[in-house]
């Protein structure tokens, strides 16, 4: 068994770290965040030095990477800023691996190119009022109309929409077939008449709006479908999920290093009592524990990986990754903060970011409990 990285794997993670210590400070991240902006200037730089293709086949502009080298850039880019490693998740390993797979010759060749270079995004838009875990039942309309679709419905939580160029938008378009047998992928662009966004306030996550979407009779061409027309349960909305799953682990264990990192430093500086707060056992015993959650987290998560780039089946793995880093980045944010005592609870420190940000992630991208199904369903059927 050889842990070790490739020189290759070390180079490009020091080249993002060395990027976003860069262009993104502390203070110019907290900026963002106060502002709900995303740093447009940034993804643009990672599109031109190739990062944004890592998902994607290299004939369209991608490098093909392995899920491995996805998951490390996924870490990196995460650690430096949470919001970044969100878009990527999104625009680059859903949108362009879906796609890069199903896609017409036509639509990878539109679409592929800018998402690559950052010039585009897409957004997901899957999830319904009234249908979250339950996908499948969705009820967003597309009817069959001179060859094309008019879509009618409403669309809620789809992250990035009023950034995105692209909706790849999860509609019904056989309403007497069973559930999931009736269901397409199209992709719709963001401007088409007939949409409307509403951004939602929420708690965290700043930089990515996170929107209603509103169908009403939105008329596109046969060129929307994306993937076989009532085949998208087993294509376009179920392929790559365990590597999606991944790629979850590796932004909640790059954020989750974060916070640890930041008590760590912290514990070393502190005073009371006459002594560093790291002397105190009740500190460091939560220092450790932090950190072994972090490290169990990552390895299960680059196990899954390494299976899935074998050709393995990682369908526990990758489900086990996503519920261990996701639960644990929100275990040490709580730490960490209690590490920093009142400090770390001011809005002047990172801590209180993190600590929101991460209460997400056991709900997106199926929820904790959606998690263990599958786990238990691996194990006993
Ligand atoms: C900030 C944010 C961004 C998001 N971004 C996107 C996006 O870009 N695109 C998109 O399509 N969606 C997005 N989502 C939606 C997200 O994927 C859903 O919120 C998530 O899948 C849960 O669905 P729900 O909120 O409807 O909860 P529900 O499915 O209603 O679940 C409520 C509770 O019941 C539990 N539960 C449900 N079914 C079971 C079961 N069978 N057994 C045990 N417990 C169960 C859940 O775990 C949860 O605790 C986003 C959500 C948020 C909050």
């Amino acid at each position: 068994m050889d842990f070790a990285l490739t020189d290759e794997q070390e180079l490009m993670m020091d080249s993002v770290r060395e990027l976003l210590r860069k262009e993104l400070p502390p203070e110019r991240i907290s900026a963002l965040d106060e502002a709900h902006e995303f740093p447009m200037d940034t993804w643009k730089k990672l599109g031109d030095l190739g990062f944004l293709g890592l998902p994607v086949p290299a004939e369209y502009g991608g490098a093909g990477a392995s899920i491995l080298d996805i998951v490390l850039f996924s870490e990196v880019l995460s650690y430096g800023m949470s919001g970044l490693s969100a878009a990527f998740q999104r625009s680059a390993c859903y949108g362009g691996v879906v796609i890069g797979q199903y896609g017409t010759e036509e639509q990878k060749k539109r679409i592929l190119p800018p998402l690559v270079s950052g010039d585009q995004m897409v957004a997901i838009a899957l999830t319904e009022p009234d249908s979250g875990s339950d996908a499948a039942s969705l009820s967003t309309r597309a009817e069959s109309r001179d060859g094309g679709f008019v879509i009618n419905g409403q669309k809620v939580y789809t992250s990035g929409a009023t950034q995105a160029d692209w909706l790849i938008v999860a509609v019904r378009t056989d309403p007497d077939a069973p559930a999931r047998e009736g269901l397409s992928t199209l992709i719709v662009p963001v401007d088409a008449p007939g949409i409307t966004i509403r951004p939602m306030s929420k708690l965290g996550n700043w930089t990515i709006p996170t929107c209603e979407v509103f169908f009403d009779d939105v008329e596109v061409g046969p060129e929307a479908l994306l993937g076989g027309l009532n085949e998208a349960w087993t294509t376009t909305l179920t392929h790559g999920l365990d590597a999606e799953r991944l790629v979850i682990g590796a932004h909640c264990t790059g954020s989750a290093q974060r916070c640890v990192d930041i008590a760590v430093e912290y514990a070393g500086q502190r005073e009371q009592f006459g002594r560093k707060i790291g002397k105190f056992q009740m500190i460091r015993q939560k220092l450790a524990d932090m950190d072994v959650q972090v490290q169990a987290g990552r390895l299960i998560t680059y196990h899954a990986a390494w299976k899935l780039d074998a050709g393995l089946n990682a369908r526990k793995e990758a489900s086990s990754a996503k519920l261990l880093t996701s639960e644990t980045w929100n275990k040490v944010a709580y730490d960490s903060m209690q590490v920093l005592g009142g400090i770390g609870y001011m809005m002047e420190s990172e801590l209180q970011r993190q600590y929101r940000d991460a209460r997400l992630y056991t709900i997106g991208g199926g929820t904790s409990e959606i998690q263990r199904l599958i786990i238990s369903h691996e194990l006993v059927g």
